[in-house]
């Protein structure tokens, strides 16, 4: 099992590690700061180095509860030890990105009462897919305000892995059907901007949403009568 240290400190940019397996072009390590992608949040990039070698990493998967990072070039063998980097600019990007899709769904959900059935992003550009049969243009704009207005109030945001059975009794979680989980799970993260907005959650987020910077909601399109898609871009 790799120990994803991600899931604590979203703010870890450097990180030792040692290769535990090595398979076609692929590294396992013990532990790392790289995020394998899921949630509609991207894989990191970036640099893993050792002795007498350094190499770009392209792509980072999870399979079967290790972390599989596969560099371009030259491959460290097992056992050896590596120093990891991320790519800091396109993961702090990442960072605002989804925080900010999880202030969309707070103020959509309250003020609006339509649940989030999906989302994606790339840094500073996302979308969020909604059960929203009321959303027409003249909300754009409204929704662009409230989202801005709740940034603004510096809402922080806490990360918590709590035991199944707990999670299950929280009705927020509830309404994102956290029900759907396989059964082998036995901890849920946890992800609340603190007075918006809780969803059980594996991705990066920032620590306060003042540091999501100014949201712009760009387009919305119906893909079908009750769902719509929102789309939204961050400054750099
Ligand atoms: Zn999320």
């Amino acid at each position: 099992m790799t120990e994803e240290l991600y899931l604590t400190d979203s703010y870890l940019r450097e990180f030792d590690a040692v290769v535990t397996a090595v398979e076609g072009q692929a590294v396992a390590l013990d532990r790392t700061a790289f995020y394998p992608g899921g949630g509609g949040q991207p894989n990191d990039l970036g640099l893993l180095t050792w002795e007498g070698g350094t190499a770009r990493v392209k792509k980072v998967k999870r399979r079967s509860g290790q972390i599989w990072h596969t560099p371009e070039g030259d491959l460290p063998a097992e056992g050896t030890q590596v120093h990891g980097a991320l790519d800091w600019q396109r993961r702090y990007r990442l960072m605002r990105t989804h925080t900010a899709l999880h202030v969309l769904c707070g103020v959509v959900w309250r003020d609006y009462g339509a649940l989030v059935t999906g989302g994606n992003m790339e840094p500073l550009k996302g979308r969020m897919d909604f059960e929203f049969e009321t959303m027409h243009k003249d909300l754009v704009s409204e929704i662009e305000a409230t989202v801005n207005a709740e940034i603004a109030k510096d809402h922080p945001v806490r990360v918590a892995i709590l035991p199944r059975e707990e999670a299950f009794q929280i009705p927020d979680l509830i309404r994102t059907k956290i029900n759907l989980l396989p059964p082998h799970i036995e901890e849920v993260r946890t992800v609340e901007i603190v007075g918006l907005d809780l969803q059980a959650d594996g991705g990066t987020h920032v620590a306060n949403t003042s540091e999501v910077g100014r949201v712009r909601v760009v387009d919305y399109k119906s893909k079908g009568a009750i769902n719509k898609r929102i789309y939204l871009e961050l400054d750099a």
